[in-house]
This record gives C-alpha cells, structure tokens and sequence, in this order.
C-alpha cells in the first residue's frame, strides 16, 4: 500500500431517494468499504446494514429543528477523522450538491488539505416526481425545470430568487424544502403572474413505502396542505407536468400501495414476506414478536449426531428454525453432510422444505396441507413401526405429532433445540411507528408468533387504524380465535405467496 492509500479520504455520497434500489453501486461499494459513516435523516438507515460491523456510524441530523449537529461540527469532524487516516463516508439524502450543502462540507475539506470525492445520487428532486407520475419534462408541457429552495420567505424584501422572473418561466418549478412556506410562495407566484389554475404537487417521503402525494392548483394547494396535515419532507412540482399523473402514476397503483401491514416476525427468519409485500407497494412495518435462543442439546443427544444413522431412520423438521438448528448442532460434531448417513427427513411445509433445499437436501415426505396434523397422517403403520424417528424443535412444540409416530409403533426422541422469548428492542422503530400511525393489516405466520405478539400488548395511538387480521394456516387461526382475535382471512393454503393473495383480496 502506498503511502497516499493510508491517507484518510472523505467521500461525498448521494444516498437517493429513500428505496433502497436508488442507490448508485458506487455508494454501496463505498459503504460496504467505510471505517466512518455520517448520515442524516433523509438516509434510508436500512443501507446501514451494507457496513462492516465494526463501522463507526454518526448521526448528524437533522429533522426540523432538532439538529444534532451543527454544520460547522460536521465539517470538523470529516476533517479530524480523515486526518486520522479513516475512509469517511459522509452519506446525504439525494444527490449530495442539491441544496444538501454539500459544496460547502467540499470546500471546507479542500481547505483543510483532505482528499475527497464525491458520489452523485438521484435527487428526490426528480426521484419523488417520477414516482408519483410526473416526468420533470416533457415535449409538450415542459422545456425547462427549475430547482428552487422553499427555504426562503418570499414575501420579505431581498430575497436571493428573482420571483417575477421564475413566476413568468412556463417550465416546471420544483421546491424543495417548501412546505413549510407553500401559502407565501403560491402567493407569491401568483402575485407575479402565474396563473391560479397551474397544476401543482406535492409528493412526500417519495420513493418509500410510505409515499403520499397531494394535488392541487396554485389557489387551492396550500389549504389542501393544511387540512390534510401535509407534513416535511416533500417536493412540490408546480406545472403543467403534473397533468400527467393521472396517465403515469404507476407506483401508486401497485395493488398494496398505502397498505400499512405488520408482519410478525422473528429476528433470525429472513424476510421474504416483507420482500414481497414491499415489490406490491405496502407500507410494511416488521415488528419482531420473539427471539429465537437456541439451547443446548443433551450429552446423550450430542453424542448420537456422531453416527447419527446408526439411531436414527427419520427427522422430522417442524419449522425452518429447527432445520438451522438441528445442522447446526450437527456441523459442530462432523464436518460432511454425508456423515448423516442414509436417513430420511419429513418437513411440514414450504419454507422448511426450501431450508433443506438450500443444504442441497430433498425432503423424503411433506403433506400437501401444510399442518404437523397433515405430516402425521402420511405415516403409514407399515411406515413407522420399529423405526426409528428423531423430532428436533422448540420447547412449545405440539405434542400431536410425537404421540401418533408412538402410536403406530415408532421410536420417537424429542430434541428440543430451542425456546422462543419476547423480544424487547425496536432496532428498526417500527414498533414506534405502529404505536403512532396504527396499521391496516397484521400478518401471522404461526401460532407462537400470534401468543407472543398478543404478550407484547402494544396499542396504537386514539384515531390510528386498528390492523386488520389475516391468518396463514387454520392452526394459527385457532390459535388467534383462543386470543380474541377476529379473523379476516385465512391465507387459502400456508405459503407466503398465499398469504399475500389473500391481503389483495381484500383491499
Ligand atoms: N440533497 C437532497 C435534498 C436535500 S434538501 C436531494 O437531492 O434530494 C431536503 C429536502 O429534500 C426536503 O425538505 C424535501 O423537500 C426533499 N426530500 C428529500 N428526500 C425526499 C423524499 N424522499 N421525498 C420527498 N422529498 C424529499
């Protein structure tokens, strides 16, 4: 490494919009490299997570007025950790040089004699438009597009925008920052010509699932802003562009869009509901309900994953956890999947199937319907007598299945690898978000998670909307009906895929 390398750097990347997929691969590169991250609200913080662990990440503000830090210990603190040989990535909201004051933060580091770069990104000038349906330009309403800060009063003298000029330009006008001031500058424009009747826009947390957009003209907007609680961060798109919404607004036009669902998950299971609900355009608040803590198997159990085929003809897997679980124990004893010896696995359903799959293993039997009831009746007499059946799984597992594997003359040997506990923190704040503005939809993929997110007992804010519930499988169903739950829908059959049909049934 050359002595230039260890020199500290700081990079000035844009982090889009707000999805996740508007990001330049240049910035998560970036990311994913950084041994210092400063971020602001506008960043989506689930990019985050592309970090090395030992990152060290800051929060730099700034919602409203609650800044954390001021500009001048931004600047400071870029310069003392490039100084100090870090490569810094200094994350803003959009592009980095749109009114995110990012020239300034560049000067100051060339000053200071520290090297940097920077990383345009896609402006949520243009970026939250277009996913309300309205193309900055366009042949036939727009040649040219204005960027104007809503920072300013317009109505006090000296100002730095020529108003009369902007107002007399027929092009499309985008405000950032203008919410706060929308009466004056509607005033204003109109005072100095624009005609009352011009489209207007406003488009907030655009690109996110929680996009909201409001239309209106020059006379009407600011009232309309006003009785909707139309609150920061929004762009304001004031032109004839905006006519074309009602033509091009494909995302708000996904079959989930402004959908706010719950799902209940645990913090070890990949979130592959909450993918699919995102790709419709819901609003999805991942609550986790339980934490899965692995306990540890017995001596006796330990010892037989050493010539486990010499125990064992069958594995019944339950849940996927138990799939992780159980090769994970078995991965601490022998090191070759092969030392598993010729058994046989039966699994209850898709999502532990698809578990075995990714170990490259087949499941031997899995019932159509996906219940331990279904598994249990594939077992034939002639199937389990004399043989010899291990079940690995949580503490609270149902019985059934083990006392009719009994029945029919099996062997059976429960492990119980793991126990579910509520889990306490709010990584992500979705918790605080349900408490606040309520949800449409609850997801419950299984009975434990349905017990321990009724433990949890957490209560949306007077006014916000109570989630309605939609069960995956009749086994969890019961088990909400014994809580007090009132079902809206059972998912047709226990599949993710399912469960997601079944929630655009009923919107
Ligand atoms: N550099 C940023 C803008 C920073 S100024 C960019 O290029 O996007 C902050 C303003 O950006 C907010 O007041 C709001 O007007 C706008 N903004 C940022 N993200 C937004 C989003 N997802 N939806 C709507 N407006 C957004």
């Amino acid at each position: 490494m050359s002595a230039d390398e260890k020199k500290g750097r700081v990079y000035l990347v844009g982090a889009g919009p707000g999805a996740l997929g508007l990001v330049t691969l240049r910035a998560r590169q970036l990311i994913e490299q950084a041994d210092v991250l400063v971020y602001d609200y506008l960043c989506n913080p689930e990019m985050l997570r592309w970090a090395r662990s030992d990152v060290e990440k800051i929060y730099a503000g700034k919602s409203g007025a609650s800044h954390t830090l001021t500009q001048d210990e931004i600047n400071q603190l870029l310069v003392k950790y490039a100084n100090a040989g870090k490569q810094v990535v200094r994350l803003k909201g959009g592009d980095p040089y749109v009114f995110g004051r990012g020239g300034e933060e560049a000067q100051v580091l060339v000053r200071a004699g520290v090297a940097f770069e920077t990383v345009p990104g896609v402006t949520s000038a243009i970026a939250a438009p277009s996913y309300a349906g309205i193309p900055v330009t366009h042949r036939d309403y727009a040649s040219t597009v204005t960027f104007v800060t809503g920072h300013e009063d317009p109505l006090k003298p000296g100002s730095a925008i020529d108003w009369q000029h902007l107002a007399r330009l027929r092009g499309t006008k985008i405000f950032l920052m203008g919410v706060e001031r929308l009466r004056e500058i509607a005033q204003r424009l109109m005072a100095e010509g624009a005609a009352s009747e011009t489209p207007v826009a406003l488009v907030r947390w655009g690109t996110t699932t929680r996009q909201e957009s409001l239309e209106g003209t020059l006379a009407t907007i600011a009232d309309l802003v006003e009785k909707r609680g139309f609150a920061a961060p929004a762009i304001t798109v004031v032109g004839d562009v905006v006519k074309l919404r009602s033509e091009l607004n494909w995302y708000e036009a996904l079959p989930l869009f402004g959908q706010r669902v719950v799902v209940t998950r645990t913090r070890r299971q990949a979130s592959a509901l909450t993918e699919k609900l995102r790709l419709l355009g819901a609003d999805v608040l991942e609550i986790s309900t339980i934490r899965i803590v692995p306990l540890p198997l017995e001596d006796a159990q330990r010892d037989k994953l050493e010539n486990f085929s010499q125990h064992f003809d069958w594995v019944v897997l339950t849940s996927p956890n138990a799939v992780e679980l159980f090769f994970s124990e078995f991965f601490k004893v022998r090191s070759d999947v092969r030392d598993l010896g010729a058994v046989k696995f039966a699994a209850v359903g898709p999502a532990t199937v698809q578990k075995l799959r990714a170990l490259h293993l087949r499941a031997d039997l899995q019932p159509e319907i996906y219940t331990t009831e279904k598994l249990a009746e594939l077992f034939s007499e002639t199937m389990v007598k004399g043989m010899r059946f291990c079940l690995p799984h949580g503490q609270l597992a149902d019985p059934q299945l083990a006392n009719h594997l009994r029945e029919l003359g099996g062997v059976v040997e429960e492990w119980v690898l793991y126990d579910t506990q509520p889990e306490e923190e709010d990584a992500g704040g979705a918790r605080a978000r349900y408490l606040r503005e309520g949800a449409h939809w609850i997801t419950f993929t299984s009975s434990s998670t349905a017990e321990n997110w009724h433990a949890l007992h957490l209560k949306p804010e007077d006014g916000a909307p109570l989630p309605k519930v939609v069960s995956m499988g009749p086994v969890t169903s019961v088990t909400l009906r014994k809580l007090g739950y009132e079902i809206a829908a059972e998912a047709s059959s226990s599949t993710l895929d399912s469960l997601v049909e079944t929630i655009i049934k009923l919107v």
